[in-house]
């Protein structure tokens, strides 16, 4: 038997283990996304996931669940009444289509050799042994895969531009540095499965031909930073099929850096600059950091989904990756699901998928603040973070892809989904959203940094009742300002929540302006 636990019951189940030989493995995990019905306890290969486990539970589990192969109901998910004994009966996991975290959960992230048996580092082998630079960067511009941290650029045509720098020295870099409020899907693959990660850089550095690289790590992710030190170090010692996993073929050292505490360093630029040791700021492109990046070095910056995926492209190939999402948006994403909803978590879904797929079928349905769910509970979804825009009802439909949220004015983003229900007040939303990027804006252009302030103050007048119709035609022109008159992305898509919420939900703006009469 195999037994994965949740970090607070694992000193429990090792005293149970010492009074019983039992022969059983336990091994710690990472997230298994299923975050409101934890602590988890899965049993493999039994396939047995008790949720809501209290460490007073776990004498039960091993006794009826290990000894006598017999289930806890109480602790099983009940769907209607019906006890379902593992993922794949559990409506939460079963319409999911998990790649980059079907790891995450099963799989000891500080084992490399667990990583190994499932077949973890063929495609790093395969890629420098058997394949040419142009050849890795063909396979992945023709599965069409887009960058996962926000603004979906196709991650071959970043590879070749790359590639095609003449230099002697490159780099490449894993954006680690998720901060959008809601957010928590690169905290959790890098948790629970880091060395997914590292062999997309492998992949990526020959592709690329970076010789060095850096893992860059929101410093608030402690255990996300110690896994991927840890990553790191095991694959620079083990030998894969008998060769060194960094010395196969192609020549690459590895570094783990924790970030600067800034949102702003999420921007490629002023993420260079940080590990550069400088002040995180943006600067006017070109040149591209494709061109002239770290350390005035050609460098390549993708995000952890965006690495972990590569694995998989170059072990089934670009049909394969195509089979799921989109034409335009290939493959799965993940989404990190948070508000008003019956089960939150983290989910990976194919792109293309809907809304009312993920909030309805995924996570169960919107309920009320008390936890019932009723039918006509949802009011709008928070999509992509502080740079994304809410959407209602009516966008339930659409198809989740980079192109389609675009036109409704929305993102991707890296992925946050902030579902709502009917107690929200949106302008608040917009003014949460707005004290955020305000916050974090870095202050080198006028208009983010003073544009930011005034729309917030605005906001905030607004939903005082302190505003009249003509605070809220000024909002709308200064939040286009911003978008126009920005540098970098942050600045940008800021003016984002405000403007879909002015466009989907005038009436709340309307609303507060007649408080004042
Ligand atoms: Fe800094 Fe904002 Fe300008 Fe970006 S848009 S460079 S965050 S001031």
């Amino acid at each position: 038997s195999f037994i994965i636990v949740a970090k607070e019951l694992g000193i429990s189940v090792c005293v149970e283990l010492k009074g019983g030989n039992i022969g059983t493995l336990l091994s710690k995990s990472g997230c298994q996304g299923f975050c409101q019905k934890g602590p988890l306890v899965n049993i493999l290969p039994a396939e047995i996931l008790y949720i809501n486990v209290k460490v007073d539970d776990v004498k039960e589990i091993l006794k009826k669940s290990i000894k006598n192969n017999s289930l806890i109901d109480r602790l099983c998910y009940s769907d209607n009444g019906k006890v379902c004994k593992g993922q794949n009966e559990i409506p939460f996991y079963k319409k999911q289509h998990r790649v980059v975290i079907k790891q995450c959960g099963v799989m000891d992230p500080e084992n490399i050799k667990e990583y190994i048996s499932i077949g973890g580092y063929r495609a790093a082998e395969k890629a420098c042994a058997e394949m040419t630079d142009k050849e890795i960067c063909d396979v992945v511009l023709a599965a069409g895969l887009r960058g996962r941290g926000g603004g979906g650029f196709p991650v071959g045509k970043k590879w070749n531009l790359a590639r095609n720098q003449t230099a002697s020295k490159k780099y490449i870099i894993c954006n680690g540095d998720e901060g959008d409020p809601g957010a928590f899907m690169d905290r959790s693959v890098m948790e629970g499965n880091p060395h997914g990660i590292i062999e997309g850089l492998v992949i990526a550095a020959k592709a690329t031909g970076a010789d060095e690289g850096y893992v860059y790590v929101r410093t608030e992710y402690a255990l996300a930073v110690k896994r991927m030190k840890k990553a790191v170090k095991d694959a620079s010692d083990i030998k894969v099929l008998g060769k060194n996993i960094f010395g196969s073929g192609h020549n690459f050292t590895l570094h783990v850096m924790e970030g600067a505490g800034a949102f702003v360093c999420g921007e490629e630029i002023a993420l260079i600059a940080s590990v550069e040791g400088k002040r995180g700021m943006p600067l006017p492109k070109p040149p591209f950091p494709a061109q002239s990046g770290l350390w005035g070095k050609p460098t390549t910056i993708n995000n952890v989904e965006t690495l972990a995926t590569i694995p998989m492209i170059i072990n089934y190939g670009a049909d394969v990756f195509r089979e799921t999402g989109t034409v335009s948006s290939p493959g799965t994403k993940t989404f990190a699901l948070t508000g008003h909803v019956l089960n939150t978590g983290l989910i990976e879904v194919p792109l293309g998928s809907t809304l009312r797929q993920i909030i309805f079928d995924i996570s169960g349905g919107v309920t009320d603040g008390k936890g019932s769910v009723k039918d006509g509970n949802f009011k709008a979804v928070q999509i992509g973070g502080p740079s994304g825009g809410c959407l209602t009802e009516e966008h339930l439909d659409l198809s989740l892809d980079f192109d389609s949220l675009k036109k409704v004015g929305a993102m991707v983003g890296s992925g946050g989904l902030v579902v709502m229900n009917k107690s929200i007040c949106m302008v608040n939303i917009a003014k949460f959203f707005m004290q955020f990027t305000q916050n974090e804006s870095c202050g080198k252009c006028v208009l983010c940094r003073e544009g930011t302030k005034q729309m917030l103050l605005m906001l905030s007048d607004i939903t005082e009742g302190k505003a009249d119709e003509d605070t809220i035609s000024l909002l709308e022109e200064l939040a286009r300002a911003v978008q126009i008159g920005s540098l970098c992305g942050l600045g940008k898509t800021a003016p984002n929540p405000v403007l879909s919420t002015l466009k989907y939900f005038r009436n709340e703006y309307d609303a507060h302006v007649k408080e004042k009469r």
